[in-house]
């Protein structure tokens, strides 16, 4: 008897790195199909990190005709009251570089006053959605605690890497690690626990 097909998912993201990274944890669990070529961007508005997820896997299963999956991340910061949060990519403005970002981050720390490690807590948190044509909807989480450091550490990853240290590490920031990242992330958590729901 032969096995069971994969389900198939369509990936909203179109990102080269984002793309290779859940393929990598889907492999052998889902048939990940490539998204639709020249389908616009989709206009992130929503106000939480599963609004956005679900405006992604909306607009690419209709797209597609078929189940897509999409995913949302966001820096929640403490002593910020959880911003960047769902603003992450554009916490400096709409066209803000990482590193305009991770400036505006360092800048508003140390404006209220976070110097120690404790008033630096911090975490990543990824909404991994999955919407079918029928409308029904499957959503998942990955989060990874941490602190954010005084000054950038390292020059790998993106994003927030250099200045984000996981409180499971050694003291490295993401921006530090290698494949190390993939197996704390945030991002690498929600896709696993995705797997897991799928399986
Ligand atoms: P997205 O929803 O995955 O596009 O992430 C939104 C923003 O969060 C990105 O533009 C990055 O600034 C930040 N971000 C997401 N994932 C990571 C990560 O793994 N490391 C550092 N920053 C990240």
């Amino acid at each position: 008897m032969s096995p069971d097909p994969l389900p198939q998912l369509v990936c909203a993201s179109a990102n080269p790195d984002k793309v290779a990274e859940i393929a990598l944890v889907l492999d052998g669990l889902v048939d990940l199909l490539p998204r639709p070529a020249g389908l616009a961007d989709v206009v992130e508005d929503a106000p939480d990190l599963q609004g956005n997820a679900r405006l992604k896997a909306v607009a690419v299963c209709a797209a597609a005709g078929a189940a897509a999956v999409s995913d949302d991340t966001g820096l929640e910061v403490d002593a910020l009251e959880g911003a960047p949060g769902v603003r992450s990519a554009r916490y400096a403005g709409d066209d803000a570089s990482y590193d305009d970002n991770v400036a505006k981050l360092l800048d508003e720390l140390e404006r209220v006053g976070a110097h120690t490690p404790d008033a630096r807590t911090a975490r990543f948190r990824t909404v991994v959605m999955v919407v079918r044509p029928d409308g029904s909807e499957l959503t998942v989480e990955g989060v990874v605690e941490g602190v954010i450091a005084p000054a950038r550490q390292g020059s790998g990853g993106f994003g927030y890497d250099p200045v984000f240290v996981p409180v499971e590490g050694d003291g490295r920031s993401f921006a530090e690690m290698g494949d190390e990242k993939h197996a704390i992330s945030h991002r690498g958590r929600a896709f696993r626990a995705l797997a897991a729901a799928l399986s």
